[in-house]
């Protein structure tokens, strides 16, 4: 696995001397793509017995797929028992944007929450692909209960901040209300504290400054991303724009009004479309982090 992902998701001993070369931001990470691992045959299902269960995918019948004009995903493999990602209690939270695995899996995030579409709740509902949420409070506040079903499905519900600033500009004390006060109303409104923390534009993920924030509040990671969703196909940071095993994915609740006409559960399409045409099963994030 690549070198890069197992220095990101170190204690908080090696941190500090990873924050500069873990390569995650988004601009510079293409400079550096891993070597390719090998990944097991596409779409094989878990054969260990003692295995959890494969990925929630595997339970949506063809027929649900259809509905939507997609082809079915590969299962997902087992929730691995020992969890490649182990948070650390104390010190800096790591940073990372991709998980060490060579199972052909990746991982999708949604962010902020300003598109509320209906739609997109039966979507999820019938094609039980996992998904992880970062939402910004004042932009869900208006309604929270537009993610409960999601949550409902096993989605996790995870910080992006109280007002989706730029946060590398902010005084350490903004930067700690950003952080704690979308904590607190997360945590009140879903019932669960959020795990992770991801900083709007990626931008400060790497400061130390922000670093301390996060801990402070109650997250346990700052997560990033590998590939961006536009409308119809992904942003990639790889020269070669080709998904890699344990990649994280970005997208956005989205609407026409960003997506140049297009509906939220048509961009979603495309992303599964574009992940199912590389062989790829769509996991859940949270099964592959420990927070000890
Ligand atoms: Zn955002």
């Amino acid at each position: 696995m690549p070198k890069r992902s197992l220095s990101c998701v170190l204690g908080a001993a090696a941190l500090l001397a990873t924050l500069t070369a873990c390569g995650s931001t988004p601009r510079s990470a293409a400079q550096a793509p891993p070597a390719r691992t090998t990944a097991p045959a596409s779409g094989a299902p878990a054969t260990t017995a003692a295995a959890a269960p494969a990925g929630d995918q595997a339970a949506a019948p063809a027929a649900a797929w259809a509905k939507w004009g997609l082809k079915p995903l590969p299962a997902a493999p087992a929730a691995p028992a020992d969890k490649p990602v182990k948070l650390p209690a104390t010190g800096p939270v790591p940073v990372f944007s991709e998980v060490p695995t060579t199972d052909k899996v990746v991982f999708i995030t949604i962010d902020d929450g300003a598109e509320k579409d209906p739609k997109f709740v039966e979507m999820a509902t019938d094609l039980k692909v996992p998904f992880s949420m970062f939402l910004t409070r004042d932009i869900v506040r208006s309604d929270y209960g537009y993610f409960k079903p999601l949550q409902a499905l096993g989605n996790r519900i995870h910080n992006h901040s109280t007002g989706h600033p730029a946060m590398s500009g902010l005084t350490a004390d903004r930067q700690k209300a950003e952080v704690c006060d979308a904590q607190s109303a997360l945590t009140e409104q879903y019932g669960t504290a959020p795990l992770l923390f991801r900083p709007p534009y990626g931008d400060g993920a790497h400061s130390p400054g922000l670093n301390s924030a996060v801990r402070q509040c109650g997250p346990r990671a700052v997560v990033l991303w590998r590939e961006s969703m536009q409308i119809h196909d992904m942003q990639y940071q790889s020269a070669d724009k080709k998904l890699r095993p344990g990649d994280i994915i970005l997208a956005h609740f989205r609407g026409p009004k960003d997506l140049k006409g297009e509906t939220m559960t048509k961009m979603f399409g495309e992303l599964l479309a574009r992940i199912q045409e590389q062989g790829f099963s769509v996991g859940r994030l949270e099964d592959y982090i420990a927070a000890g």
